[in-house]
């Protein structure tokens, strides 16, 4: 009896809603889940266009919970060509032109990084960090 009475007061399972008010987006990680694996096909802005540009080392700071030195790809991140992206926009293994930098080839995807958003691997934190951010323009280069 004491047992069943401890299970009914205790706080169970609360009702989840979608709050109708915006708030945050609690299905955020499913909705990126469903779409890696194709379900989800948002609208993809044209390359060429402006891209956000962050830089990201392999340090535990920058990769936390992986840093392997690998990209979420297997391809060994390489300064000078990996870039990490929302393979949405930009497909994985395509070769871009980044207007100040040069030619990158997006082959890692980041949590963070979504839309008209690219993680410029840099082999060094500090350097990624004095990196900053910045908006280049951006197109689709042939491979290279
Ligand atoms: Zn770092």
């Amino acid at each position: 009896m004491v047992v069943l009475f401890l299970t009914l007061t205790s706080p169970s399972s609360r009702v989840t809603e979608e709050s109708p008010s915006g708030g945050g987006d609690e299905l955020a990680p499913l909705r990126e889940s469903l779409a890696l694996m194709g379900y989800l096909s948002p609208p993809r802005p044209p390359l060429p266009g402006r891209f956000l540009l962050t830089a990201y080392c392999t340090c535990e700071v920058c990769t936390a919970p992986f840093s392997d030195g690998f990209t979420s790809t297997g391809a060994r991140a390489t300064e000078g060509r990996t870039i990490a992206v929302d393979p949405l926009y930009i497909p994985i293994g395509t070769w871009v032109e980044i207007e100040g930098l040069g030619k990158r080839r997006a082959e890692d995807i980041g949590g963070a990084i979504k839309q008209q958003r690219i993680d410029v691997f840099i082999d060094d934190h500090r350097r990624a960090r004095q990196f900053g951010v910045r908006r280049s323009w951006t197109r689709r280069v042939g491979g290279g």
